[in-house]
């Protein structure tokens, strides 16, 4: 117990969002806390059958962790489970969605930022919930994660009004995927006036590209959005959308997102993947 008198033990709560396994049984792993952001602590031995650690101390637990620190390092003593997401392993849909959405938590909280960490945490736990239970379709669930993760990370979009004139309705709104922001019909319509007077070619490169990047959101879409960005997190699933506007719901927060983001993600192509090797396979089944 010599070692145990030299170090302090913390107590913390927290969900494993990412794993690395190391020699035969060691784990470090990546652990998203209300408190200290997300955090590595070494887990030793916890993929030996005869640790205490092995439930506890993996991908998709959240559980009361202890650990000291030692060597400028986190060491875990022990887990007990709080909730454990377990059954999502057994959807592979489910689980890329899951991973999916801890590559944004990783993406978005950096090692050591504990600002807005609470907010993350009971999004992704509400989230992992929601896929476990088959609460709202996937595509829905991904959607607003992706847009409700933006919204608490500082990302969103000004969706009050049109950034030129204030109008707040519209038969639609442009959304600007890159500057955030919305433009109504009158002012898109007065841009592409002026836009054809001054000649499109003399525009540079970035400015076209900048151009193509946004969205038309109409005015069920836009409602949506807003919703989510503004909804508490335990009812930000609480709203409806099928068919032509739940796709469309789908492709502006995902896009969203990796243009503001400036990058895509493998474990969302994986998602995207299995998806279509659903539909087609779905299609098969039918002829
Ligand atoms: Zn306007």
């Amino acid at each position: 117990m010599r070692e145990k008198s030299h170090t302090t033990e913390l107590r913390v709560r927290g969900l494993v969002v990412r794993e690395v396994l190391l020699g035969e049984t060691d784990k470090l792993l990546s652990v998203m806390t209300a408190e200290y952001g997300r955090i590595p602590i070494m887990a030793k031995g916890a993929r030996s059958i005869k640790s205490h650690l092995i439930t506890s101390a993996q991908l998709m637990c959240y559980s009361e962790l202890t650990f000291y620190e030692r060597e400028g390092r986190r060491w875990l003593r022990e887990a007990s489970p709080i909730e454990v997401f377990y059954p999502i392993r057994l959807d592979i849909e489910g689980f890329a969605l899951a991973q999916y959405f801890f590559s944004i938590c990783c993406e978005l909280f950096p090692e050591g930022n504990a600002d807005g960490a609470a907010d993350m945490l009971r999004l992704l736990l509400n989230s992992l919930y929601a896929i476990m239970t088959d609460l709202r379709p996937q595509p829905l669930i991904k959607a607003a994660f992706e847009f409700k993760a933006m919204a608490l990370s500082g990302f969103a979009p000004d969706l009050d009004g049109c950034a030129e004139c204030g109008a707040v309705d519209s038969p639609y709104m442009l959304l600007d995927l890159a500057g955030g922001t919305l433009r109504c019909e009158k002012c898109v319509e007065r841009a592409i006036r002026e836009d054809i007077n001054q000649s499109l070619i003399s525009r540079t490169e970035e400015e076209r590209r900048g151009a193509a990047a946004s969205f038309s959101l109409s005015p069920e879409l836009l409602g949506l959005l807003r919703f989510i960005a503004a909804a508490p997190i335990k009812r930000f699933l609480s709203f409806e959308a099928e068919g032509t506007v739940a796709a469309q719901l789908g492709a502006v927060c995902e896009n969203y997102l990796c243009n503001q983001l400036e990058r895509g993600f493998e474990t969302l192509d994986f998602w995207h993947s299995l998806r279509l090797a659903q539909s087609s396979g779905g299609q098969k089944e039918q002829t």
